[in-house]
């Protein structure tokens, strides 16, 4: 008998795709059947993770089966989320949000962005269509419960929120990691994809690793030294070490630093007062181990200090972020092989467009909240003070939400109180694919597709990676017959906004954001076609709608770029496509002074407003040395924040929602392993169950974040079997590090006795 004919969904096919997950963006190699995934491993040719994943990476296939992920839209009726279709989803969001502008004004409708829309092509080029659609100022997201301070520091030592210097990983013979564990995260700031594998490749060279955590994590497992910092405190540590730079002479930032520097003195004026004695009792670190530290800093042929939310979820995150870059600067390592450098993204960024070496310089405050008067920044506001904002009567509150990707009622600071806020909204809705603990609260949810029906290139990520590389993914999966993009949900909520009704076309946006590229490159006198005809330049441009071809703009207007024909062989979304496996353009080079867009064209080594915030660091100098019991966050390799734990093969296995007790605190306090204890802070209460180990100073407690599921009206069945407790609901809104809008989520002063 004749084998039975091949049909379509019997060929095997394979496709590449950047992991979306989480920053290291590595490369994905996909089997699929028809539209089914069979497998998927790492991208060995990938140019940049050469094969590396984690455990996370091949759950996209679990993902995209996921039967709770919602695939049409949801309407909440009488308390009831109902599916509907498209058209009927868009009439409801045309009377609600449009009702809410009518009644209320633009500026009552906010707008929170969640993580995942960091690493979403569609979300990074459409999320400012929809802002400038409702036309508020209103914007809120997951930046002021993490990375914010680290980019508030940027704009004021060198010009941009993106002038972020990272870590040369592949070169540096002296590596200081604060706050971070990139063994669990894969770093973040730092894109690297398989962080673990080079921080061993740099020891197996003779390099050297220093921990500074308050918990010995897998990272510090691994490193040559823990230094074991009480938690809020590496401002005072590396004012310290900035002191004993610069007491013994080591402080030299090298010939080619040197002629763009401004206020070296001044921040060795400022960090006078930091001797390793005084601030050894708050930092809980001992005198002559930080005097080693900074000795070693200096010595070492290359070296360099990279903190993440360890140091910027604090009340001194943007000091802290400010005085790695002192400590960078002082120590000969600024913009120099091995040391903290700055990515060339080859999409372009604030710190490749425009002219090089001076620019406008950063600032923040143009504008505050209405009920406690936060400063914008980065035109944003603090996520802690939303409820607020939400709940307070007067002229301006918040009468509507607009959520993409984000659950902030698991994420942001004292989350009953968001929880209990959002019930109080005349509308919301919300852009996600869950029904979680935030978007039980919407009126609508609009489902983006799958990861795997999206193109990508990691647009923001990209901009912080060690090396500097490009890769853009084409969908993997195509869309359903009738299912929108997500860059075309956005868009139409932008249009629904401005009052132009449910039927209008996606297409107009993009077609207006493209026109609106080209039409100011062509007249700037910096950009690589200025003068050109801008009709000429669109015509080149890739025929694909949406993200894509914005993105070809940038990448043929970027610092690699082909400019339309001017640079042969210049990166270009075609170039991209003819290599999935992405393209790499070399290690970091010196970018100094190009890069810098400060008004002086110099690196401000001394802001103002951070010589500002040295009293306030002095004060705390002493009030910390006596801190009480603190909590402080912690990441598992299988977690990303909320989202991921619907998936089965990521969160089976013992529970990881656990207390962390050092065992003195547990004797101390009368608690046993595997019992349970009641955490108490200042706005709030969770039980949890404890695991003493020696993995964590004394005086501080650890819960990771992101837990707290199973509340009712949300449909993420797996979640809800392994629910954990919410971190957040200890975390208080009103703790904040001032420069930045950013809640204090570790240090959080806590009491915790048996249940
Ligand atoms: S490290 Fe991050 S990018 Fe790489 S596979 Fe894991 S989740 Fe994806």
């Amino acid at each position: 008998m004749m084998p039975p004919m091949a049909t379509d969904d019997d060929i095997l096919r394979t496709a590449f795709r950047t992991c979306p997950l989480c920053e290291a963006g590595c490369g994905l190699e996909i089997t699929i059947k028809g539209e089914s995934v069979v497998r998927i491993r790492g991208d060995r040719d990938d140019v940049f993770s050469k094969g590396f994943i984690c455990p996370k990476g091949s759950t996209l296939k679990q993902l995209h089966d996921d039967p709770d992920r919602l695939r049409k839209p949801l309407v909440r009726r009488d308390g009831v989320h109902v599916e509907v279709d498209w058209p009927e989803a868009w009439a409801e969001v045309e009377r609600g949000l449009g009702g809410v502008i009518e009644r209320h004004g633009r500026e009552s409708v906010a707008v929170y962005l969640g993580n995942p829309s960091a690493h979403s092509l569609s979300a990074m080029m459409f999320n400012r269509a929809l802002l400038q659609g409702i036309g508020t100022r209103q914007r809120y997201s997951a930046s002021t419960v993490d990375q914010l301070p680290r980019q508030v520091a940027g704009g004021y030592v060198f010009g941009t929120p993106v002038s972020v210097p990272v870590p040369d990983l592949d070169r540096t013979d002296y590596l200081v990691i604060m706050g971070a564990n990139p063994y669990a995260s894969n770093g973040s700031l730092c894109t690297a994809p398989d962080f673990p594998g080079r921080i061993e490749a740099m020891r197996a060279r003779g390099g050297t690793l220093v921990v500074v955590d308050p918990r010995r994590s897998r990272t510090a497992e691994e490193a040559d030294r823990w230094l074991p910092i009480r938690p809020g405190t590496d401002a005072l540590l590396l004012a310290a070490v900035v002191n004993v730079l610069a007491a013994e002479g080591l402080a030299d930032p090298g010939p080619h630093v040197a002629p763009h520097l401004n206020g070296m003195s001044e921040a060795i004026a400022a960090c006078e007062p930091f001797t390793p004695e005084a601030v050894a009792a708050a930092t809980g670190l001992d005198a002559e181990e930080i005097r080693r530290l900074a000795r070693e800093l200096a010595a070492a042929p290359s070296a360099t200090v990279y903190g993440r939310i360890g140091t910027t979820t604090t009340e001194f995150g943007t000091t802290a972020s400010w005085l790695i870059d002192v400590v960078n600067t002082l120590t000969g390592n600024l913009d120099r092989a091995g040391g903290a450098m700055f990515t060339s993204p080859v999409a372009g960024s604030a710190t490749t467009r425009g002219a090089g070496g001076s620019g406008q310089g950063f600032r923040i405050g143009r504008g505050s909240t209405r009920v406690s008067k936060h400063p914008e920044v980065m035109g944003e506001y603090p996520a802690a003070a939303m409820a607020e904002e939400i709940t307070t009567p007067g002229e301006g509150r918040l009468r509507a939400l607009v959520t993409v990707a984000g659950n902030p009622v698991l994420s942001t600071p004292n989350s009953v109180r968001l929880d209990a806020a959002l019930e109080d909204l005349d509308f919301m809705v919300s852009v996600d694919i869950y029904l979680n603990e935030t978007t039980r609260h919407a009126d609508v949810i609009l489902p983006s597709p799958s990861q795997l029906q999206r193109g990508h290139y990691d647009l923001l990520l990209l901009q912080f990676a060690v090396r500097n590389v490009a890769n853009y993914s084409e969908a993997p999966l195509p869309l359903h017959p009738g299912q929108p993009d997500e860059w075309e949900i956005l868009a139409k909520l932008a249009l629904i906004a401005q009052g132009q009704g449910a039927e209008a076309d996606p297409a107009l946006v993009d077609d207006l954001a493209i026109a609106g590229l080209v039409g100011r490159a062509v007249v700037d006198p910096s950009s690589p076609i200025h003068g050109r005809d801008p009709d000429e330049v669109l015509e080149q441009l890739s025929a694909e709608r949406g993200p894509a071809r914005q993105l070809d703009f940038m990448l043929q207007t970027g610092p690699f770029g082909a400019a339309f024909g001017a640079v042969p062989g210049g990166a270009s979304l075609r170039q991209l496509q003819e290599h999935p496996h992405g393209i790499d353009f070399g290690a970091l080079e010196p970018r100094l002074p190009d890069v810098l867009r400060t008004p002086s064209g110099k690196v401000e080594l001394a802001p103002p407003e951070l010589l500002a915030d040295v009293p306030r660091l002095v004060a705390a100098m002493h009030a910390l040395a006596s801190q009480p019991l603190v909590l402080v966050g912690r990441r598992h390799l299988r977690s990303n924040n909320s989202w991921m734990h619907n998936i089965g093969v990521l969160v089976k296995g013992k529970p990881r929602c656990t207390l962390q007790v050092h065992p003195d605190d547990a004797a101390r306090l009368g608690l046993r392993n595997g019992g349970v204890a009641r955490v108490t802070s200042r706005v709030g209460a969770v039980d949890a169950p404890v695991e003493v180990t020696d993995a964590i100073r004394p005086g501080v407690v650890s819960l990771p974040h992101g837990w707290g599921h199973g509340q009712p009206g949300t449909r993420m069945r797996v979640a809800a079997e392994r629910p954990g407790v919410n971190s957040n609901v200890l975390a208080d809104h009103e703790a904040m590090d001032p420069l930045s809008g950013t809640s204090v989520l570790n240090g959080i002063p806590v009491e915790v006795a048996p249940v």
